[in-house]
């Protein structure tokens, strides 16, 4: 097994990974830029090293230095955490040469799937449903007419080295199409500097839903579930739940047993996720994300798996010592996301924490760097905290969810926790009636309520 590895990241995945490698007896090194010399993931590793200013860029970003670190320090291996440096294939390389061992799946596999039109073909290839599209880049706007005519509208316009949402436009006849097109290439091109887009049906109702897969290097996977991630606000995650209100057991075994062959025919090795769309009984490939993901804790939650501590072992070459069979699914498991936001205007709020006090009881997880008098950098994500309850039935699970949420006090910052609370109270969630536009509409809703009462006091104070 791996003697040190270092962690190039921040925040709470940054303390996640560091728990994970303590129970497993290895030695962590944490890098930071100036701005995090008193962050907890610093604090609670065994070694830290200072790479480099705030900006992203200048450190978490900053490869060769975080390179040197790994070497200075004598680790074997880094493991990169999500976002930042965690789907880069030259990075994953660089740290190959360097003799040390990338935790994640080979640096060809994350070229493979950071780019999403040879994404999507390995995925037909691999035996993955997908949504119909193009073939592979739309280049010209006549072929974007005749793709938008052969599939029929509406159709949506994504960048191919598109992430985090962005770029990405619908249209609903010609005449949208037309217009759209040059926007979508624009956008691409400032956002990802490459202007290849590609088009799909655009479906309308439909639902996230993403399997999680653990494979190791000798051809063995399983896959541990599925998490519903329809609540999103501009395509970001805000809520996620396993399992899924919208699959029955015959289900989740059905599209399991096709991604763990889909991953098989890949030769994919590492932790991973494929994301789909859900809509009327059926599941369409969107990508696959090759690294852990933020919502990877409510899957632990249902199957009691450490997936961290299975993507070190994986890494390090181990076999899967679980087959299928020794996967089990059991309870209900919600994590909200908690941001240093306004919770109406999602205008960030950093700065000091002054008091904090986390829930705590039975089945209540909640995984955070932050602690009373930590001071917020403005430089990084808003997410300050992650909260996940488990309960042996849905609705005790949200009965937790609630008295967590009610229990939670951060002060100093404004949070998201109220949005949580509003969104649980809603009867649609209770029922998990809700597929990836309802959050929109709600919040949509809740800004009509409020303009009309503004409104209407204004009224009766005259
Ligand atoms: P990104 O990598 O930018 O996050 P994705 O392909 O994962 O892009 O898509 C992000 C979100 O955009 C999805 O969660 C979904 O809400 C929406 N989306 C993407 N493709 C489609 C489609 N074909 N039909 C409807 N919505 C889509």
């Amino acid at each position: 097994m791996f003697e040190k590895i270092l962690i190039a990241n921040r925040g709470e995945i940054a303390l996640r990974i560091n728990r994970a490698c303590h129970e497993m007896g290895i030695k962590t090194v944490a890098v930071h830029s100036t701005a995090d010399a008193d962050a907890m993931h610093v604090r609670l590793a065994d070694e830290a090293v200072c790479i480099g200013s705030p900006l992203a860029k200048d450190s978490y970003l900053n490869k060769a230095a975080i390179i040197s670190a790994a070497l200075i320090t004598g680790a074997d291996a880094i493991h990169p955490g999500y976002g930042f440096l965690s789907e880069n294939a030259d990075f994953a390389e660089m740290v190959e040469e360097h003799g040390l061992t990338f935790i994640g799946p080979t640096p060809k596999m994350i070229r493979l799937m950071g780019d999403k039109i040879t994404a999507k073909k390995s995925a037909i290839e691999a035996g993955l449903p997908v949504v119909p599209g193009s073939k592979g880049s739309v280049d010209t706007i006549e072929q974007a007419i005749q793709t938008a005519h052969e599939i029929g509208y509406p159709i949506i316009i994504k960048a191919s080295a598109g992430g985090g949402g962005k770029g990405m436009k619908i249209a609903f006849n010609d005449e949208e199409l037309k217009e759209m097109y040059p926007i979508a290439r624009r956008e691409a091109k400032s956002n990802f500097a490459n202007d290849i887009v590609y088009m799909e049906k655009y479906l309308q109702n439909p639902r996230h839903i993403e399997i999680q897969v653990l494979a190791d290097t000798h051809g063995n996977v399983v896959h541990l579930g599925e998490r519903d991630c329809s609540l999103q606000r501009h395509n970001q995650k805000v809520l996620e739940e396993s399992p899924s209100p919208a699959l029955n057991k015959e289900q989740r075994q059905k599209i399991g047993s096709i991604v763990c062959n889909a991953m098989k025919n890949l030769g994919y090795s590492s932790v991973g996720t494929i994301e789909f769309l859900y809509e009327n009984g059926e599941f369409y490939f969107m990508e696959m994300n090759t690294r852990i993901q933020v919502e990877h804790p409510v899957t632990e939650m249902v199957t009691g798996i450490d997936i961290i501590q299975e993507q070190i072992r994986v890494a390090n070459g181990a076999v899967l010592d679980l087959t299928q069979e020794d996967v089990h699914f059991d309870g209900f498991a919600i994590e909200c996301r908690i941001n240093a936001e306004n919770p109406e205007t999602f205008i960030p709020s950093a700065g000091k924490v002054t008091t904090w006090h986390a829930p705590g009881g039975l089945w209540v997880r909640v995984d955070s760097e932050v602690y009373a008098g930590y001071v917020i950098p403005p430089y990084y994500d808003s997410m300050i905290a992650k909260l996940i309850v488990f309960g042996r039935t849905r609705n005790s699970c949200l009965m937790r969810l609630k008295r967590a949420l009610e229990e939670f006090v951060i002060e100093g910052v404004q949070t998201t926790i109220p949005l949580h609370q509003k969104i649980i109270a809603q009867p649609d969630f209770i029922d998990g009636q809700y597929n990836i536009h309802w959050l929109e509409n709600f919040l949509k809703k809740q800004e009509e309520i409020k303009r009309e009462e503004e409104t209407s006091s204004q009224s009766g104070e005259k």
